[in-house]
């Protein structure tokens, strides 16, 4: 049967048919219309996929549907949690996504899609057991045992980023302190420079000065993006005015993300870990996480395999239509 998959995102929508063995057939995106409500958003799936059948030249009925959400369904109320598109949080979207396309509808969250896809089609194709992790604007992830992706019964499984390392530490959205999100995410490692150069100013009582990237145009020390960092930290740009504390905010990061998946490792042990979001392209990550986490790990001893992932920004969307297939199979 052909597996329609749909990638919900904050800013784009993604659809995509494949065949049987899994081959894209076709695919669309379009603009996720997030100032017009939650009915925009279920008409606007409705389109996409009449325009994909369309120029598919496929038959309604004759595929399964998969949906990947940021944010999941809650396991008591099935109404969509912890969305950051915020006009769904609290409504019962799966099943007015089912209503509006006619047909049953698997969802899950987009770290778990992620997974999935990489674990069938991916970089961890072949291995027993994946864990998939997103580290993007905030910090995922998703288990895949046996080809099965592991949801569990408060739909938790993979959620390492909001596991607290530290109850002292930084206060994370979610609640909490200290959760592995508000250092190894894009935005926890940039709000941890920003940190880092606050306490530099205080005690040097120097103002901060530009920290210059490239000539022009310069960028401001204090809006410096994750990406930038991480970069800076790679090419060892010590002529940097601020390279200490370049260094410093990136060594911690490096020592969270080792920690952090020693943490997984020491619970499940997975056969290979596959790291997706913007933060994965930084070779940083490939080069001292293994060290990293066998420093961390009980017993010293890691052979586990850190890869970045192979199916690049179509994992979710293909992760989606992947679930659809197995959720109906
Ligand atoms: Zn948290």
């Amino acid at each position: 049967m052909l597996k329609l998959g749909f990638d919900l995102g904050g800013t784009k929508t993604e659809v995509v048919l494949l065949s049987e063995e899994g081959e894209i057939l076709a695919r669309q995106r379009q603009p996720t219309p997030v100032t017009e409500g939650a009915q925009a958003i279920v008409d606007s799936l409705v389109r996409l996929r009449d325009d994909l059948l369309r120029s598919a030249g496929a038959a309604a009925g004759s595929f399964t549907i998969g949906l990947g959400t940021p944010g999941s369904l809650s396991p008591s109320t099935q109404k969509l949690r912890n969305s950051n598109t915020q006009c769904l949080n609290g409504l019962p979207f799966q099943a007015m996504v089912e209503k509006a396309l006619g047909q049953t509808v698997a969802s899950e969250n987009d770290a778990n899609c992620f997974a999935l896809a990489e674990a069938l089609a991916g970089a961890g194709k072949g291995y027993d057991c994946v864990f998939g992790v997103i580290m993007g604007t905030g910090c995922g992830g998703g288990f895949v045992f046996n080809g099965r992706l592991r949801s569990g019964p408060n739909r938790l499984a993979g959620e390492w980023g909001h596991v607290s390392l530290d109850p002292n530490g930084p206060r994370c959205w979610c609640g909490q302190n200290g959760c592995l999100e508000t250092y190894i995410s894009g935005s926890g490692l940039e709000a941890r420079y920003r940190d880092a150069m606050r306490k530099h100013e205080s005690e040097t009582g120097a103002a901060a000065q530009p920290l210059l990237l490239s000539a022009t145009p310069p960028i401001k020390s204090q809006s410096l993006s994750a990406q930038d960092i991480l970069q800076a930290y790679n090419e060892k740009r010590t002529d940097l005015p601020h390279w200490p504390i370049v260094a410093e905010v990136t060594e911690a990061f490096l020592d969270q993300f080792g920690r952090g998946l020693a943490r997984v490792c020491a619970v499940v042990d997975p056969d290979v870990i596959v790291l997706g979001g913007g933060l994965s392209n930084s070779p940083l990550l490939y080069e001292h996480g293994p060290a990293l986490l066998k420093r961390h790990s009980f017993g010293g001893e890691m052979v586990t395999p850190i890869v970045k992932n192979t199916l690049g920004d179509s994992a979710g969307v293909i992760g989606a239509a992947w679930l659809g297939a197995a959720r109906a199979g």
